[in-house]
Formats: structure tokens, sequence, C-alpha cells
């Protein structure tokens, strides 16, 4: 590891180092064709058997239903903002066709959103640019004065316990075409501590899991919708993971009336071609193929835990992850709670992420109310420890832009040394105060 430093970035994110070196390896003849996989033709035996190869790892390690289909789309986040609204509305418009309920016009049905940080806000403005009816059921800046955490369910405004609001909506053709959320806001360091549960059955949850992805087992069949674009704990930007229940294929056509969904939007055209609809990005699939197949090889996993890990447990795939994730979280938040000069930005603890972690840094007294802080000194202060930090090999801490402060995104690659050096490197920074 000496040569290479550690990235907290949010994203493009590390890779993790095996697979990198088998990548090189393998650089310019993948699997004895003589050619890169970016020379192969993606029509080839030797391709389809890779795009195979990935889905069956993936659908290995997050245990996904045979009612599910996964599809590798190009873009990222921002693609699947809008290709959720086209899809998911098709299908409500067919479903709701069928019913004979609604007016029969797509801008009639409401779309739910929770918004829980930037990436869920992002993801409305999507939708309602495309002109989609927006329900924001719940404001988690507003209802905790900021975005400080995940707001209970029962607060939500769908979660009336008669359920009166979704039996007038069923009757008028109002049920919404599906429920939104983000399970883990990279910039604000929020994460779901539970799945929805309280939901209509009717109403497929849609679940942007770009930053916590394989982080932690998950169980696909409570959701409609799964999907993460690949940089931060798959593999290189440019490939989006969808996971997909087949029903919620089944979509209405442009003959409806509605709004067509872009050829390279449309989960349907995907599924049917087995994401070899039109030129696949490739190498950023290859590269997710070797990450799956890193994360499911026990010998890699137990070097990736190190000596520090000893419990032998023994354990692959998303539970050697996330036993790993919760050690470096948990020893990362409470170095930063000891800290005399680190607020952890995430009050309720519940909905700490255990990817990216934002913090502040104040000289301002953390246990007394009335201390008034310099944010001149404090954000110079950030400054510093920012600059330190990258002479010392420690990559990537500044937080978003949109926020400031710092941030450390310990993604699946990042070792739990890496969390370690970091830890060791606040003590010193503290102690030249
Ligand atoms: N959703 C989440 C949770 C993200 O972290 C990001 C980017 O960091 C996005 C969506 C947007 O992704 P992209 O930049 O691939 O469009």
């Amino acid at each position: 590891m000496s040569a290479r430093k550690w990235n907290f970035g949010a994203g493009p994110a590390m890779i993790p180092l095996p697979v990198l070196k088998r990548a090189q390896s393998e650089f310019l003849d993948y699997d004895s064709t003589g050619l890169s996989i970016m020379e192969l033709s993606h029509r080839s035996d030797t391709y389809e058997a890779l795009n195979n190869r990935a889905q069956v790892q993936l659908r290995q390690l997050l245990n996904i239903p045979e009612n599910y289909k996964i599809i590798f789309m190009q873009g990222g986040g921002h693609t699947q903002f809008a290709a959720v609204v086209y899809n998911l509305i098709a299908w409500r418009h067919r479903q709701n066709k069928q019913n004979n309920v609604g007016s029969g016009d797509w801008k009639d049905i409401p779309v739910d959103y929770v918004v829980t940080g930037s990436w869920s806000a992002k993801a409305v403005e999507e939708a309602k640019r495309l002109g989609a009816n927006v329900r924001v059921i719940c404001d988690a800046k507003k209802a905790l004065g900021g975005f400080k955490g995940v707001p209970e369910e029962s607060t939500w405004k769908t979660s009336d316990p008669q359920g009166e609001l979704r039996t007038a909506d069923r009757a008028s053709g109002q049920t919404p075409a599906y429920l939104y959320y983000c399970d883990n806001e990279t910039v604000n360091g929020v994460e779901f501590p539970f799945v929805p549960s309280l939901q209509d059955p009717a109403v497929p949850v849609v679940c942007d899991m770009s930053s916590n992805i394989l982080s932690r087992p998950v169980d696909v069949s409570k959701f409609g919708v799964i999907y993460a674009g690949a940089q931060k704990n798959i593999g290189p930007a440019g490939v989006s993971v969808v996971i997909v229940r087949e029903d919620l294929l089944q979509t209405s056509e442009l003959s409806d009336g509605l709004l067509p969904i872009p050829l390279m939007l449309d989960y349907k055209t995907m599924a049917k071609n087995n994401s070899l609809y039109n030129t696949p990005p490739m190498f950023a699939i290859y590269i997710s193929s070797l990450v799956f197949e890193w994360l499911l090889d026990s010998a890699a996993q137990r070097v990736q835990d190190g000596e520090a890990y000893q419990d032998g447990k023994n354990l692959i795939g998303v539970e050697a992850a996330a036993a790993r994730n919760e050690r470096k979280a948990s020893k990362l938040y409470k170095a930063l709670e000891e800290s005399k000069f680190c607020r952890i930005v995430v009050t309720d603890k519940q909905s700490r992420s255990k990817m990216n972690i934002p913090f502040r840094i104040s000289k301002a007294p953390k246990n007394d109310p009335n201390a008034v802080p310099n944010k001149a000194e404090d954000e110079a202060m950030e400054a510093a420890f920012v600059q330190q930090a990258e002479a010392r090999g420690l990559l990537q801490l500044a937080g978003h832009r949109s926020v400031g402060g710092i941030r450390a995104s310990i993604y699946n690659a990042m070792p739990e040394e890496g969390v370690d050096v970091l830890i060791a490197f606040l003590k010193e920074f503290e102690a030249q105060y």
C-alpha cells in the first residue's frame, strides 16, 4: 500500500487494490483474446459471459430474488433521477388504465419523495422539471431544522394509521407511482436506519443506494427499484446498477398519450436486451465484476480485514463488508466524539452514515452552549486540516462544496488501516493547538 494514498473522497472512490492489480495484469490481453476488454465487441461471447457473470455475482451478493432484473445502464445517479420518473409513471399509468381509475393524464399521477439530504432534494428537482406531480411527504430540513437525521416514519404524510389518505388516493386514481428515498445521503452523512415499513404495498419503494450499496445486507424484496451509480462502492463512473422488480416493467406505450420513455432510460428495453441494447460501458462493468469477485473471495476479505480483526468469523460478501464498515465507522465516530475540536454534523446517532462522515472543526468549547464560534478562524483551521492531511497522503477530506467542513468517506475499499491512520492524524492535529 506504500505508494498508494488513502482516498477519503466521496466518489469516485477507492477501488480495492487487488482489483486494480488484476485489471493491470489483464489490461493488454483480456481472457486470452489478445485484446483489451475495451477493444472487444460487446456482441462477443467473451463479453456476454462477463456481462452474465457480473449479474450472477451481484445476485449472490445481495441475495436478489429471481423476480428482479439486474440492469447495467449508462450514466449515474442523475440519469436515474429521470429514469425512475419516466418508467414508474408509465407503469402506474398502465395500472390505472387497467383498473379504470384516474384521469388518464400522466401528470395527475402523484409521486412521493422523502427528502433527507441534497441528493433526494435533487431527485425532487428533476422530477418536477420533467413535469411530474411531486409530493414531498417528508422534508428532514423542515422537520429537524437541517439535514441531521431521518424523521420517524410515523411523521411522514402518507403514514396515517387509518389509511384514509390511501383509500381516498385509490378511489380517485391517485395512488402514487412510487415512494422515493435515498438510503445514504453522501453529502450530509445521513443514512436510513430502517426500510420504510408503513407504506402502501401497492406503492413500490424506489431507493437510491448509490453511496451505500453492498455496504450491508439489504432485503431486496421490500423494494420496487434499487439503483446505484457505480463510482462509490462498485467501480468506475459511467455505469449504474438498477435492480428492478419484473412486474414494474409492464409500462404504457406511446399510444397512451404518455411522454415516451427515451430508449436509453427505458428499463424494459434494457432488461429485454440483457443490458446489451447498445454499446455498454464495458470497462466499467468489467471492473465492477472484479469488485464483486473481490467481495465474494474469502481470502481477499481476510486480507482486507487485516490483523486488527481476529474474531475468526471468516465472512465474505456484504456480511464481511458490513462487519468491517461497522468497526471502521464506530471507531471514527468515537474519535470525533472524544475530540475537543470536532463536531459531528449528524446529531441523530441512529441516522449517522457508515460511509460518509461529515464533521466541522471549531475552537469554540464543545460543551459550552454559550460559546460563540469564530467562523473565519474555524474555516482556516478546517483548511489547514485538509492541507496537512494531504501532505500525509490522506486525500480529499474537504466536505462537499455546498456545505463545507470536512467529510471522511470510508467505503468498502477503505481498509481499517486507513481509518486508523486518519484517527492518528486527527489526534496529532489537535495536539498542535
Ligand atoms: N445519488 C447519490 C446518493 C450520490 O452520492 C450521487 C453523487 O455523488 C448522486 C446520486 C449523483 O450521481 P452522479 O454524479 O453519478 O450523477
